[in-house]
């Protein structure tokens, strides 16, 4: 499947990036146009069949994995049109977000908020609710404000801005239909400045609530068993705000210790001979030092993640925050994990998206990570019994074992997402088993 993320070499194999699932799908579309997307949802209609529109591969649950058909995204990206006044673009599905910025660039425009890595489409992000950090902003979903999709019964489907099914097309799950077209509310194109701090761990906790309403984009990461926190703070500027680019101090937090060569190090080092990872975590932590740059948006929102991990996070309710973090750290503490990975805390404001982890309230996300050769089942499912605890709601493209019963009581607009379903996709040919396992059959 050529123009997918992730390979094996073997022909028709996918597996996400992650490592976490793979699957062999009977047969790979690639459409060009909303008339083949069609033709390919009715093919399998008729026989009984499922399909699965793949992104990036970048969710580690299961949620993208085909179980029969699956629909490439190779030649579904691009933009369609810009209505400039009211700042909208409306992009081709399988367009990617490291795409955007040279699309919306003769525009003056861009995405409000990002998360932390640009190779996503803007399909997948939306669909599982990726979020950056920012308690004024809402997940990249919140930005959308029409779609075109063919639905389960191939019928293709425009869904505008007054539409009430938006609040489930716009964070869908894939379950809803195939997403050929997005439009997105943009903004005028701005400058970030970022700025990057080593802090105690204890001042960072003690300050959290009030630093996150004060600034525009506060995140922190935290090595287990150390006491520091390294902060990112950014703030946003106008456009022709005087720009420091990151290209010249690239050494951020994120490209420079986790993304890349140091963590790798220490994940293999600390692996070899895990007496080591202690002192090897606090060398590391103590040469992120100061930092900060300043450039247009997709650029300092968008890092490098070069060494391979899997995740689990949680939203959990803003005030909640913080007795998460200390639950998780103090397990951490109590146990022999040889954790080689930060946890990372961010914020977003509440919307009103039917299956958004920030549905109805503003929230602290907690994501724990592990290297991908290390195993992850017992410390994520512990992490996840304290968010549990703390009326946590599981990342749709992260690891969790939760299912449908849980996100009944979870989410208050739960059974408003099934009934979508049940119109847009009465047959399921949009199933497979994660969806099965979290929205019922
Ligand atoms: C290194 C890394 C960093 C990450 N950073 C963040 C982060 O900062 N914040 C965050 O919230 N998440 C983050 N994630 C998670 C990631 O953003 C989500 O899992 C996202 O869904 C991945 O997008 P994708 O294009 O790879 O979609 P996939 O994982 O391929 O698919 C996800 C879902 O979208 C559906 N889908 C894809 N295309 C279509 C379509 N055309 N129509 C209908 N449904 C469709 C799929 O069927 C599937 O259900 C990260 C993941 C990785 C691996």
């Amino acid at each position: 499947m050529p123009g997918l993320d992730e390979l094996t070499g073997r022909v028709g194999e996918w597996r996400n990036w992650g490592r976490t699932a793979v699957a062999t799908p009977s047969y790979v579309s690639r459409p060009g146009s909303i008339e083949n997307v069609v033709r390919t949802v009715e093919r399998a209609r008729e026989r009984g069949g499922t399909v699965k529109a793949l992104g990036a591969g970048h969710s580690f649950t299961a949620i993208s994995a085909p179980r029969d058909v699956a629909i490439s995204p190779q030649h579904l990206g691009g933009l369609v049109t810009v209505d400039v006044d009211r700042k909208r673009v409306t992009l081709r599905a399988g367009t990617r977000l490291y795409e955007v910025p040279a699309l919306l660039e003769p525009y003056g425009l861009a995405m409000e908020n990002l998360g932390d890595i640009d190779k996503q489409t803007i399909a997948g992000a939306i669909s599982t609710g990726t979020h950056g950090t920012g308690l004024g902003f809402g997940g990249i979903a919140t930005q959308v404000v029409g779609a075109t999709l063919v639905s389960g019964t191939g019928d293709v489907v425009t869904i505008g801005e007054d539409d009430p099914r938006l609040a489930a097309v716009a964070l869908g799950l894939g379950a809803l239909g195939v997403l050929v077209e997005v439009t997105v509310q943009c903004v005028d194109r701005f400058v970030l400045e970022n700025t990057e701090h080593r802090v105690p761990l204890a001042e960072t906790v003690e300050g959290f609530i009030s630093t996150v309403r004060e600034r525009d984009h506060f995140e922190f990461f935290w090595f287990p068993g150390t006491d520091v926190a390294l902060t990112k703070t950014l703030t946003r500027h106008p456009g022709d705000h005087k720009r420091a680019p990151v290209g010249a101090v690239r050494r951020f937090v994120d490209d420079g210790l986790i993304g890349n060569g140091a963590l790798l190090a220490v994940c293999e080092l600390g692996r070899a001979v895990p007496s080591l990872t202690p002192r090897l975590l606090s060398l590391a932590t103590s040469v992120a030092g100061e930092r900060k740059a300043t450039d247009y948006s997709a650029d300092v929102f968008a890092t490098d993640r070069g060494v391979r991990f899997r995740e689990t996070e949680w939203a959990v309710p803003l005030e909640n925050t913080m007795s998460a973090f200390a639950a998780v750290r103090e397990l951490t503490e109590s146990r022999d994990w040889n954790l080689t990975f930060p946890i990372e805390v961010r914020t977003a404001a509440a919307d009103d998206l039917m299956l958004s982890t920030a549905s109805g309230r503003d929230v602290g996300y907690i994501a724990a990570h592990r290297y991908y050769r290390d195993k992850d089942r017992e410390f994520f499912g512990e992490v996840e019994r304290i968010m549990i605890d703390h009326d946590g709601r599981p990342h749709w493209g992260k690891m969790h074992t939760r299912t449908a019963d849980y996100f009944r009581a979870a989410y208050p607009r739960f059974g408003e997402f099934l009934a979508v379903r049940d119109e847009l996709d009465p047959d399921r040919v949009f199933a497979n088993d994660y969806l099965d396992a979290v929205l019922g059959r």
